[in-house]
């Protein structure tokens, strides 16, 4: 918390909390929007559905706390008392956190508690309180940068906070209701049909493969299910946000601005593997590898296909695609 304390007043560019706030707050509506137009859930669930995001909690950037000298001292004295010895501040730091967890057996739980350190580059969605985190540690190039233009915002960090909210609809979200309590909420008929559909993802991501090597279409469906639901979402959010204006675009690039929000979305999962790397990868991670969290989610896009005018039934604009949120 401490270090969230420096890295906050130091690095994080002034008013990026109040901006990620609008933005999470257009996907939101832009999820809502897309829920009410749903074709395959029953009118009951759908209501139930558009109830739960309304009902999201989010935690955003930093905890308000790291304000207050009182507070970050009490958090680092056990760290302070090794001042200097580096192995002690740890094993003092290690304690310390066991020592505060352990107090909190057989008390409420306070959902509003932080439980990562905001510097840590990393958003999650968190079933059982219903509630997202987006750290400040997330909120930096490739993800976000306050001076980009709206489609490269949405594009990136738009597509993240598009993500979490998903999760609360994919395989497991799905068991979850608005207060996070694990119970059947929707009805039968919209279960099953939500499970037929979550199955054309499975056969999609079960066909790439890298190196050699075979996406497992069931480890990666939830992240796959959140990526797909998150680029619709957040494309939403982008024009509704835009409205009927015309956002200009990059000088000497000859990309309209709804192409450039695909293009952030993708860089931000440019990456490179060794062979070795995907194979040990593949068998544990539950997120696809970034080439095909991509291809995988664009593939599915009609808005990017006819934003890019991609030919029918090419490898970017199959005449089958996946579609759930
Ligand atoms: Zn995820």
């Amino acid at each position: 918390m401490t270090v969230s304390r420096l890295y906050t007043d130091y690095v994080l560019a002034p008013g990026t909390k109040d901006n990620i706030s609008e933005m999470v707050s257009q996907i939101k509506t832009a999820f809502q929007e897309r829920l009410s137009k749903n074709l395959f859930l029953d009118p009951v669930t759908k209501q139930r559905s558009i109830w739960k995001v309304g009902n999201i909690s989010q935690m955003i950037a930093y905890p308000d706390e790291i304000s207050d000298n009182n507070y970050l001292f009490n958090k680092s004295t056990s760290v302070a008392q090794a001042s200097g010895q580096y192995f002690m501040s740890a094993v003092n730091h290690v304690i310390n956190g066991n020592t505060e967890n352990l107090q909190k057996l057989g008390k409420p739980v306070v959902k509003t508690e932080w439980e990562i350190a905001p510097t840590v580059v990393n958003a999650y969605y968190e079933p059982l309180y219903n509630e997202f985190v987006f750290l400040e540690g997330i909120l930096n190039s490739p993800f976000f940068d306050a001076g980009w233009p709206d489609y490269f915002k949405y594009g990136a960090f738009g597509v993240v906070a598009g993500h979490e909210l998903t999760h609360g609809f994919d395989d497991q979200g799905q068991q979850y209701n608005q207060d996070g309590v694990l119970t059947p909420w929707w009805t039968n008929t919209s279960v099953a049909k939500f499970k037929n559909k979550t199955k054309c993802f499975v056969d999609q991501y079960s066909q790439y493969s890298m190196f050699g090597y075979h996406i497992n279409g069931e480890l990666t469906q939830g992240e796959n299910i959140a990526d797909n639901g998150g680029v619709k979402t957040a494309f939403q959010a982008y024009k509704n946000v835009i409205g009927t204006t015309t956002p200009p675009s990059l000088p000497s690039v000859d990309l309209n601005p709804d192409q450039l929000f695909f293009v952030a979305f993708g860089q931000v999962w440019c990456s490179l593997f060794s062979p070795q790397f995907i194979a040990s990868n593949l068998k544990t991670n539950p997120h696809s590898p970034g080439p095909y969290r991509v291809i995988g989610a664009l593939s599915n896009s009609e808005e990017f296909s006819s934003t890019f005018k991609c030919a029918d039934n090419t490898r970017m604009n199959p005449s089958k695609k996946c579609d759930l949120w």
